[in-house]
């Protein structure tokens, strides 16, 4: 009893010298890749470095360079390249850097203050002639037989080329030149300094990639980046710069959200779903049609989130009417037949209605209960609803912010999804996803974004888009027409409502002035009375009412009570008025495409033909060409790559979310293929732990946390 006591006891304290061991271990690693030497030149300031001049000191501090971390990693932005090429295969106008023979004296000669010299040089099989001006420094330097190197715009014809540089010697290799934009900086001191710099501090530089992604992609050392960043001896080295700090820069930022993402919420434990398949299919198959394909896929990959340990975190974007409802319906039944409630968040009251209707009909034959809960559902009627919820006896809520409101609690969530999810703050999203234990979240998108952005401005969701559009429905015949042409839409509105279908005519938004807005729709509203005073009725829709009052105007629209409705960019999104089948935008250069996409998405939800009018005096041909595109396309996606080719990243979610990363060479659009592998190894990585056990990964996981510290508020 006592030797086996002992034997314990000896056990536990290896055990204990052994947790010590490990611990310090780990702790000893953690310093050293914790003691990042990069850090170090974050605090060495130039004045350290080895004969800088005062002047250069106050220079560099000017442009912001005040240590020596901030002079390396202040990039060229571009490069001038003189690579030798062959002068037979030169276009003229074109420039060249050749290497000739000079075969005549150089000729100087002045006219007024300019100076000109003049030679001609053998390259290949042809003799050039060079002209260099203000090279009076040359003028004895250049003598017949010697070799030089000329870079400037040759002109084919006459066989000249006027030189911009020229160098007494030949130039073997490929040469390629950094350009800075510095202030007041001449390159050439500026590139000595840098040279300085590196030999002395150059081995402070450490490695922030581990060894095995460094060979996996064949990246170049961050040591070599530096060098080859500034000190480039051909284009192969500054590609293989860019590749380099491309990937570093998509992965850090990859792994940024998703250790974020992983902190907030533990992925990898749900406890998977399990329901019969049969039955989905069952269910799939008594639709009143059929699946597109992209439906079907977008259907599989949610079945598949829900069947797996982690926490579904899916965004479906799908341009209006690409039938994104059903597919949260069939994630709802899934979710039912996994013995959990699921709910369905919308941001409007009508839109609640229109949902609750459509899941009612659809699974009233499955037995199961759903139910609405709005912030008009008040007194008895609510509390009725909290206690089934609460009980378990409703399977589905539907409902519109109401939802997330306090008292609401549900027996056993399993799935939220939230539609429109544009419509809610990020904070609203975590309320509701508060309302369960580790359940699974969909979210709903009709604001169809490239891909590249998708996967950016949401982080860690996974994506599925839905592009295809379900068969037999119409184009919406769009037409851009000047304003001079408004009164013959009297005509054609007209034809349109004695059809007995329905318009809208969208004001335009002027964001720095609600008032105007109100006037502008306002006049719009008085004219169009005017015009069919007796006629149809006219409704108005903006921003200045209350939610109440919005709703008001927008039942009447659905019920047809109102034929035409002049409303500001309010109108209500996702809310289906089949009958309407005009849209007229006025002004349209004020909206984005992508918000001009949208407002015609109110219409041509129905097998009747509808069109889109683009009334606007754009002012030049490129606001023309960017509304020819709605002209051209029905396609969301199309129409936002087109977008985001025209007015670039940053502009493209407008100012309020410029949260958008800048990268030092990275590109959201032009990288995307970088960006997709990145984001695949930013994703092993921190599925399998290796951030948190893998020392070769703690420079990566230092660097993300030290960026953290900045940006917590980013990502919220
Ligand atoms: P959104 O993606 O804008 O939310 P909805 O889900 O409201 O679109 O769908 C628009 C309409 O298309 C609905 O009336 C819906 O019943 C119908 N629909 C959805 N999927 C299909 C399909 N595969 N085939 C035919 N009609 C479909
Ligand atoms: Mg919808």
């Amino acid at each position: 009893m006592v030797t086996f006591f002992n034997i314990k006891l000896l056990f536990y304290k290896i055990l204990v010298i052994y947790d010590i061991i490990i611990t310090m271990g780990v702790y000893i690693l953690e310093v050293k890749y914790k003691d990042d030497r990069m850090d170090k030149l974050k605090e060495i300031p130039i004045e350290n470095i080895k004969g800088i001049s005062k002047i250069m000191i106050e220079h560099l501090h000017n442009n912001n360079i005040n240590t020596v971390y901030e002079l390396f990693n202040y990039f060229p932005y571009r490069y001038e390249n003189y690579e030798v090429i062959n002068i037979n295969r030169a276009s003229d106008n074109e420039k060249v850097t050749v290497v000739g023979q000079v075969v005549t004296e150089p000729v100087f000669s002045y006219y007024r203050r300019t100076s000109r010299l003049v030679f001609s040089i053998l390259v290949n099989d042809l003799v050039i002639k060079v002209i260099a001006f203000n090279r009076d420094f040359l003028r004895n330097k250049i003598s017949k037989l010697m070799y030089v190197t000329v870079t400037g715009k040759y002109e084919k014809n006459k066989g000249q080329i006027t030189a911009q540089k020229l160098s007494l010697k030949a130039m073997d290799d490929d040469r390629i030149e950094p350009v800075y934009s510095l202030k007041d900086v001449n390159k050439v001191y500026f590139q000595n300094i840098l040279k300085k710099a590196y030999e002395q501090y150059g081995s402070l530089i450490n490695e922030d990639l581990p060894l095995a992604i460094m060979e996996k992609y064949r990246l170049i050392s961050s040591r070599d980046l530096y060098n080859f960043v500034h000190f480039p001896i051909n284009n192969e080295q500054v590609r293989q710069v860019s590749r380099r700090v491309k990937y570093e820069e998509l992965l850090k930022f990859q792994l940024k959200i998703m250790y974020l993402k992983k902190r907030e919420h533990n992925y990898f434990n749900k406890k998977p779903k399990e329901f019969d398949e049969g039955l989905v299919n069952g269910f799939v198959n008594n639709l009143p049609f059929t699946l597109t394909n992209d439906q079907n896929t977008v259907v599989r990959e949610i079945l598949n989130d829900l069947k797996s340990d982690y926490q579904m975190n899916r965004l479906v974007q799908g341009d209006v009417g690409s039938g994104k409802t059903v597919v949260a319906i069939i994630s709802l039944y899934a979710n039912y037949l996994s013995g959990y409630q699921g709910c369905l968040m919308a941001p409007t009251e009508i839109l609640s209605e229109q949902h609750f209707k459509y899941l009612q009909s659809i699974f009233k034959k499955y037995g199961l209960t759903v139910d609405l809960l709005t912030s008009s559902v008040t007194g008895k009627a609510r509390n009725q609803i909290l206690e089934n919820l609460n009980s378990g006896k409703i399977d589905i809520l539907v409902g519109t912010h109401a939802l997330i409101s306090e008292g609401v609690y549900f027996h056993k969530l399993g799935l939220i999804i939230v539609d429109e999810q544009h419509r809610f703050g990020v904070n609203q999203r975590k309320v509701l996803r508060e309302k369960g234990d580790k359940l699974d979240a969909l979210f709903l998108s009709a604001t169809p974004i490239p891909r590249t952005l998708a996967l950016t401005a949401f982080g860690d969701m996974d994506v599925s888009s839905i592009k295809e559009m379900p068969k037999g429905r119409k184009e919406i015949k769009t037409y851009l027409i000047r304003s001079q042409l408004e009164k013959r839409l009297v005509n054609f509105i007209d034809n349109i409502i004695k059809e007995n279908q329905q318009v809208y005519i969208i004001t335009p938004l002027i964001e720095e002035s609600e008032k105007i807005d109100l006037e502008n729709a306002y006049h719009v509203y008085e004219k169009y009375q005017e015009y069919f005073k007796d006629k149809y009725r006219v409704g108005l829709l903006h921003g200045k009412m209350n939610n109440n009052e919005k709703e008001e105007v927008m039942k009447s629209f659905l019920n047809n009570e109102i034929q035409i409705l002049v409303s500001t960019t309010v109108v209500e999104v996702g809310v289906n008025v089949v009958n309407a089948t005009l849209m007229i935008i006025i002004d349209a250069h004020r909206f984005g495409l992508a918000q001009l996409h949208q407002l015609r998405g109110r219409v041509g939800r129905s097998d009747l033909q509808s069109y889109c009018i683009l009334v606007s005096d754009y002012e030049n041909d490129k606001a023309k060409e960017r509304l020819e595109i709605l002209t051209k396309t029905n396609n969301g996606f199309e129409i936002a790559e087109e977008d985001l080719r025209l007015r670039g990243p940053g502009d493209f979610f407008g100012s309020r979310q410029s949260g958008l990363p800048e990268f030092k060479m990275a590109d959201l659009v032009n990288d995307y293929a970088i960006l997709e592998v990145a984001r695949d190894d930013a994703k092993m990585i921190i599925e399998t732990n290796e951030l948190f056990s893998n020392p070769e990964y703690f420079a990566l996981k230092y660097y993300i946390e030290q960026e953290l510290i900045d940006s917590n508020e980013l990502f919220d």
